[in-house]
C-alpha cells in the first residue's frame, strides 16, 4: 500500500515504513493513495468470516503488497487474541458496541496490539527502538502492554498529572521493565505537543530510533476498521439497513476508522462526532470556523483533547469521496448532561461510563425512528470506578487484570512540559 503525507504529497511511503515514522514531513500524517472497494457479494463474503479471518482478509486488501494473507492472519490473530466486540442491545433499536473486553479494557486495545505486533514483523532484531507517546488515558495502558517486554523496543509514555483516572494510570504506571512512564504538569495537548517536539528533533529521532503510537499511526486506524465490519455482521440482518454510529471523540481516530470502512464498501448510513465541552469540532462544523479553547478537564478525560490530530484525514476522507461535511452528525455534551445520560442508562438496565454515554446521549437525540442505532463503547466502566460509583450509587466489581494492578506501586517519574527535560530523559535512557 502506498500512502502520502498530507502536508507533502510528494512524499510516499508504504505501509511498512509508514508505521515506523509514524509521522512523515513536517508532522505530516499519511493517507492511503487508493483504497480498497468491496462490492456487496464480497461483502456479504466477509459478513460470513469470523472476528479473526474477516480482520485479515479486509487489511490484506490494504497491505497485500507488503505481506501474505498467510502471515497477516498470524499477526492479527496474535493481536486480536481477546474477547472480540460484543454487541449489547440497550433499546429496541439501540446497541453498545462494547470494544473494552481486551487486556486493557479499552478499544485502543485492538490498535495499539495491531501495531505492535507489525513493527515487531518488519523490525530488524538489531535495530532499537523508543516508542514516545501522549495519552489522555487509555493509549497509554494500551500501547504499554502492547510492548511490554519487547526486544530492542523501549516505551514512553506521557501523560497529565492528575488528569486520569487512579485505575487507568494502574494499569500502565505499574509495570516497569521496557516502559518507562512521565507524569507532566500540564494537559494532554501539552503532552501532545512535547511528542511533536521531540519528532521535529531530526538528530534526536535517528538517535534513539523514535517511533509514536499514537492514533497518528496509520497501522492503529486500519485495525481499528476491523471492528465496525464485526458491528455490521452482529447486527441483526433486519436492521442493517440505516445503521447510526455515534462515536465518543477525542483524537478522532475511531471516527476516522469508522469513515474508511464506510469509504471501502461498509453500508453506514451516517456517523455522529460526539465529543464533550471539549468541542472544537463540533464548532467547527456548525460555522466553519476553526477555534480551539483551551483544554478543559472533564470526567470522559480520555477526549479531552482541544486539537484532534486525525482531523485533516477526516477531511481529506471526505473530500476524496466527494462526500459532504454536512452529512456527519455531531454535538457536544457538558458534563451535567453525561451524569444525567448515565443515570438515565443505568435506569434502563445498562451500566455505562461517561465517553460512551456521551456517544448515547447524541445518539438518542438524533436518530429516527426508522434508524438502527449503535454507540460505541470505548473503555469498560470499572476503568472509572469512583466517577461511576459516584453517581450511580452502586459498588461495581473490578475485573481481574484490573484489581491484579490496583494496589501495585506506580514508577512513574514526574516533569514540568519541557522539552530539553524530556529530551534528555530520552537520551539516558
Ligand atoms: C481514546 C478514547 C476515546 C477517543 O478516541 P479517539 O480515537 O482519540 O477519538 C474515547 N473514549 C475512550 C474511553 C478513549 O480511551
Amino acid at each position: 500500500m502506498k500512502l502520502y503525507n498530507l502536508k507533502d504529497h510528494h512524499e510516499e511511503v508504504n505501509f511498512a515504513y509508514a508505521i515506523k515514522l509514524g509521522l512523515g514531513k513536517k508532522q505530516g500524517l499519511f493517507f492511503p493513495k487508493k483504497l480498497p472497494k468491496f462490492n456487496s457479494q464480497e461483502l456479504q463474503e466477509l459478513t460470513q468470516m469470523d472476528f479473526i479471518n474477516r480482520s485479515a482478509n479486509i487489511l490484506s486488501h490494504f497491505i497485500s503488497d507488503e505481506i501474505s494473507l498467510q502471515n497477516l492472519k498470524i499477526q492479527v490473530k496474535n493481536a486480536f487474541s481477546f474477547t472480540p466486540p460484543i454487541l449489547h442491545m440497550v433499546e429496541k433499536n439501540i446497541a453498545c458496541l462494547e470494544l473494552f473486553h481486551g487486556p486493557t479494557l479499552a478499544f485502543k486495545d485492538f490498535g495499539a496490539r495491531f501495531m505492535a505486533n507489525m513493527l515487531s514483523y518488519w523490525n530488524d532484531q538489531d535495530d532499537s527502538m523508543t516508542i514516545l507517546t501522549a495519552t489522555s488515558g487509555d493509549t497509554g495502558a494500551a500501547v504499554a502492554h502492547a510492548f511490554y517486554c519487547m526486544n530492542n523496543i523501549r516505551v514512553v509514555i506521557l501523560f497529565p498529572k492528575g488528569k486520569i483516572s487512579r485505575l487507568q494510570e494502574k494499569l500502565f504506571c505499574t509495570l516497569g521493565k521496557n516502559i518507562h512512564t512521565i507524569a507532566i504538569d500540564g494537559s494532554f495537548d501539552d503532552c501532545q505537543s512535547l511528542v511533536k517536539q521531540a519528532f521535529n528533533d531530526k538528530k534526536l529521532r535517528k538517535k534513539i530510533g523514535l517511533n509514536s503510537a499514537n492514533s497518528i499511526n496509520i497501522s492503529r486506524l486500519l485495525a481499528q476498521i476491523c471492528y465496525y465490519f464485526e458491528a455490521f455482521a452482529l447486527i441483526p440482518h433486519h436492521q442493517q439497513e440505516n445503521i447510526v454510529i455515534s462515536v465518543p471523540c477525542g483524537n478522532f481516530g475511531n471516527l476516522t476508522a469508522g469513515l474508511l470502512a464506510k469509504a471501502i464498501g461498509l453500508p453506514i448510513k451516517s456517523f455522529i462526532a460526539a465529543t464533550n465541552s471539549n468541542d472544537t469540532i463540533p464548532r467547527y462544523l456548525k460555522n466553519g470556523i476553526w477555534a480551539p479553547y483551551k483544554t478543559m478537564s472533564t470526567i470522559s478525560n480520555a477526549m479531552d483533547i482541544s486539537q484532534p490530530n486525525n482531523w485533516p484525514r477526516v477531511e481529506e476522507l471526505f473530500s476524496k469521496q466527494k462526500w459532504n461535511l454536512k452529512s456527519l452528525g455531531y454535538g457536544s455534551v457538558s458534563d451535567q448532561e453525561t451524569i444525567h445520560t448515565l443515570k438515565k442508562l443505568h435506569h434502563i438496565g445498562y451500566i455505562s461510563e461517561p465517553h460512551a454515554a456521551i456517544a448515547y446521549q447524541l445518539l438518542k437525540k438524533q436518530l429516527s425512528p426508522q434508524d438502527f442505532g449503535l454507540f460505541l463503547g470505548t473503555a469498560h466502566p470499572t476503568k472509572f470506578q469512583n466517577t461511576i460509583e459516584k453517581i450511580l450509587n452502586i459498588k461495581l466489581k473490578l475485573p481481574k487484570s484490573l484489581e491484579k494492578r490496583a494496589n501495585l506501586p506506580n514508577f512513574s517519574h514526574h516533569m514540568k512540559p519541557n522539552f530539553l527535560k524530556l529530551k534528555n530523559f530520552l537520551l539516558q535512557l
